[in-house]
């Protein structure tokens, strides 16, 4: 399938309301993503989250809580440690300190306030570096393993 038939959105009935909710956008790239560890997702006619196992995909009738399982079966618990929100964090923070350090060591000659300064600005970019890393190295090499797609929107 050519880079233009990704599918753009997808629709999904809360079993509690029997209302269709419609994902597009960056939502639908994460609630596609059976990687994505997503435990909850959003009913606009509810206005709330409900756990995934209340929602199912309109055009197929799964739910997406199957759904996640089916995809992601052949996942070892390695894969899905290292995609998760927990490995996330811990590598955005081991990041963000690291380079904060870094970068305060650098400016240790001068005074408090540029130390600091400098300190925060190195701690912010080391979050960004974090979160690269975390998606360019973990998150889409280990989904487009395990899903076998570059894109979960293509996912059914
Ligand atoms: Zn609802």
């Amino acid at each position: 399938m050519p880079a233009d038939q990704v599918p753009q959105f997808r629709t999904y009935r809360h079993a509690r309301c029997q209302q269709e909710t419609i994902v597009a956008g960056q939502s639908f790239e994460v609630v596609s993503n059976p990687m994505s560890s997503m435990e909850r997702t959003f009913c606009t006619p509810c206005g709330a989250m409900f756990p995934i196992e209340e929602f199912a995909w309109v055009d197929s009738g799964e739910t997406i809580s199957d759904y996640y399982a089916r995809h992601s079966a052949s996942a070892t618990p390695l894969q899905r440690t290292l995609c998760s929100k927990s490995f996330m964090v811990a590598l955005i923070a081991v990041a963000a300190v690291a380079t904060s350090i870094g970068t305060s060591t650098l400016v240790a000659n001068n005074d408090l306030f540029t130390r600091i300064m400098i300190a925060a600005g190195g701690f912010l970019i080391g979050a960004f570096i974090g979160m690269a890393i975390f998606l360019s190295g973990f998150a889409n090499p280990i989904k487009r393993q395990v899903c076998g797609v570059e894109d979960t929107r293509r996912l059914t």
